[in-house]
């Protein structure tokens, strides 16, 4: 197989560590995890109108979109709740416009805790904006880093069991993973389908419900990967998929 290229916009990273320039780029463990599964990650800049976004995804076999800020509320009509994190208006104009673009050319897409939502809110969905504060009985969700390692296990999750994630991960019950999030799908977009839900019923993946290799999930499978066939596997199936 020519080893797919795969598409991932960056994120903006202010941190000023690098001489205080400012700098774009995305997680090692995004990158490590394609790159184990036999694919050839391309970052994408922000920064990019709508056609060269999409010239830069013609040019690719997959669309990963990654984890990171929360989604502003404007994008599914609601108000900023107190609670709202960090947004980014350019990062959610390029990966809900990539999502969108990606969606109506088939293209294989795989999608991560802030991907999860974008693809929700790029297919129509709505978002929680904050979990703690919006669904009553909710399990800990927020299991943020450092005060948690980034492949803590805070919950299981059971998976549809006619389901694409199911047959990757070989099982569809009790499947742990770990949890770094406070936003979450609320209504399901269109062409998207619900195949895995936390105890509390927090939705944690969506699966495109077209012929497309469309696959959301709310955890962090690039954290778990290096440890986790399963997990590892989740990322060889899309890369896989790309290269179809
Ligand atoms: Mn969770």
């Amino acid at each position: 197989m020519t080893p797919p290229v795969i598409a991932i916009p960056c994120r903006h990273d202010a941190s000023g560590r690098h001489h205080q320039l400012p700098m774009q780029g995305m997680g090692q463990a995004y990158l490590s995890a394609v790159i184990a599964a036999g694919g050839v990650p391309v970052l994408v800049p922000l920064g990019l109108d709508e056609p060269r976004l999409f010239r830069a995804l013609e040019r690719t076999d997959g669309l990963l979109l990654a984890g990171g800020e929360d989604i502003a509320p404007a994008l599914f009509g609601e108000e900023p709740h107190p609670n709202l994190g960090t947004v980014d208006a350019d990062r959610d104009a390029a990966e809900v416009a990539l999502a969108r673009r990606a969606l109506e050319a088939g293209l294989p897409l795989l999608a991560v805790c802030r991907g999860i939502q974008v693809l929700n809110v790029a297919a129509g969905g709505t978002l929680y904006q904050d979990i703690p504060s919006q669904v009553s009985g909710a399990l800990k969700h927020n299991c943020f880093y450092p005060e948690y390692p980034r492949d803590h296990i805070a919950h299981t999750v059971a998976i549809a069991p006619d389901s694409r994630l199911a047959t990757i991960l070989g099982r569809d019950v009790a499947v742990p993973v770990n949890s770094l999030h406070h936003q979450a799908v609320k209504a399901v977009g269109a062409g998207l389908r619900v195949v895995a839900q936390a105890p509390d019923g927090i939705v944690e993946a969506v699966e495109g419900t077209g012929g497309a290799w469309v696959l959301a999930v709310q955890w962090h499978p690039e954290e778990l990967a290096p440890s986790r066939p399963d997990m590892a596997a989740l990322f060889r199936a899309f890369v896989e998929a790309a290269g179809r």
